[in-house]
């Protein structure tokens, strides 16, 4: 039997139109949470979707939906990711999932593809957080994760609130219009990898299971500042160096866990910070993350066993945040690895690192998500590139995992 596929040329021209928007010149973009460029991208998405038929509708955080019209009054499937990005990021974080769920509308709608359910394509707005903080705000306020009020009070560089920047960005609509579980049936998202394993391991698709859990702390060291010519060793109170000492034991430790698991100390603070005063007061942070909450709690308790003085520095440790492992729709997440398999993709099941407006949404309704390779693994910046085969692959199995839904 010939598969049903999306179009090679229209999504090539997609992905290259859409890289025009917030172009640096250098490959990659820069385009942020309502700033001319999004809103330039918005536009154009919105000007395909018309020309297809589909209603555009806009929630009062200015998610858009576009919807082609079921054949029976039934709540609509969606699709989609989201079109901002980082600064200097790349043509394929969020986007992608963008424009492969409205290549894989345009192919329903071109090849008269009969489908019950309306399905809807939907651009989440500010996933990226690099404007106005947090990230994947708008999916999280309608989730019920964040305060709207206090989502509106947040306010970038220049001190534009999120609010203003809402209300000039012309797609503020009604709240009735938010993504509801009475109105949507199920939620899937194709996004790239953001990390080498997919390439690695030679697979086309990831089949998303969840998102992993994570923590995240920060450790303080207070010692003495004193002058680094006159103090003998031996007298020294140094922060820095007993948070080395921290560090070094984390490290340490965790490898003795999961292979899985990931960890990172991306920030330091070292005060004064002059080269020549012994470090008084040090703080860095751990980013851990695994899909296994057995694993987490290990973590946790790693961290539970640095003692509260340590190279005669006062020691102590705080949780910033933490998120509990995501899970899939078990369902849909079989849809996607049956139909990587109809198609001939190679296909591996893995969970996400990185957070996804997919991670709230399926609090609602059945969600899962599709990745597609990240060359190198890079993402965030301007070298992040997945081959348009791999991005019609993507598309497909999109495509074909909706239709799965809607007959289901
Ligand atoms: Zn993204």
């Amino acid at each position: 039997m010939d598969m049903l596929t999306c179009s090679k040329d229209r999504m090539e021209d997609k992905i290259r139109i859409f890289s025009k928007f917030g172009d640096t010149g250098k490959g990659g973009i820069t385009r942020l949470s309502l700033s001319t460029a999004d809103l330039d991208a918005r536009e154009e998405f919105c000007k395909r979707c018309i020309a297809l038929g589909m209603d555009i509708k806009t929630d009062d955080m200015a998610n858009i939906y576009a919807t082609v019209p079921g054949e029976e009054s039934l709540p609509a499937i969606i699709m989609g990711s989201h079109i901002d990005s980082v600064k200097q990021g790349g043509n394929y974080d969020g986007i992608l999932g963008v424009l492969t769920a409205l290549e894989a509308a345009e192919t329903i709608v071109i090849e008269k593809v009969a489908h019950k359910h309306p399905i809807t394509v939907v651009v989440w707005t500010n996933e990226e957080g690099a404007r106005f903080d947090p990230a994947m705000m708008s999916s999280g306020v309608i989730t019920g994760k964040f305060n709207k009020d206090i989502m509106l009070a947040s306010k970038d560089r220049e001190g534009f609130t999120f609010k203003e920047a809402l209300e000039a960005s012309g797609y503020m609509g009604e709240v009735e219009n938010r993504m509801t579980a009475e109105k949507y049936r199920a939620f899937v998202e194709v996004h790239v990898e953001q990390g080498p394993i997919l390439e690695n391991e030679e697979k086309d698709i990831g089949i998303l299971e969840g998102v992993c859990g994570m923590v995240n702390y920060e450790f303080s060291f207070i010692g003495q500042a004193d002058h680094a010519g006159t103090t003998p060793m031996k007298y020294r109170k140094d922060a820095l160096y007993a948070a080395v000492k921290v560090i070094q034991y984390i490290h340490d430790e965790l490898d003795k866990l999961d292979s899985k698991l990931v960890y990172t100390t991306g920030r330091m603070i070292v005060s004064p910070n002059i080269h020549t005063v012994i470090p008084d007061n040090v703080k860095f942070t751990l980013d851990a993350r695994h899909q296994d909450p057995n694993v987490m709690k290990e973590v946790v308790e790693i961290i539970k066993k640095v003692p509260s003085e340590i190279e005669k520095c006062e020691t102590s440790y705080e949780e910033l945040w933490s998120r509990k492992t995501v899970q899939f729709y078990p369902k849909f997440v079989d849809y996607v690895e049956e139909n990587a398999k109809q198609y001939g993709y190679s296909a591996m099941k893995m969970y996400s690192g990185p957070g996804h407006d997919a991670q709230f949404i399926t609090d609602i309704i059945p969600t899962t998500m599709i990745f597609v390779p990240s060359e190198n693994g890079h993402s965030h910046c301007e070298k992040e590139f997945t081959p348009l085969d791999n991005c019609l692959k993507g598309a497909n199995v999109l495509l074909q995992t909706i239709l799965d839904i809607d007959k289901n």
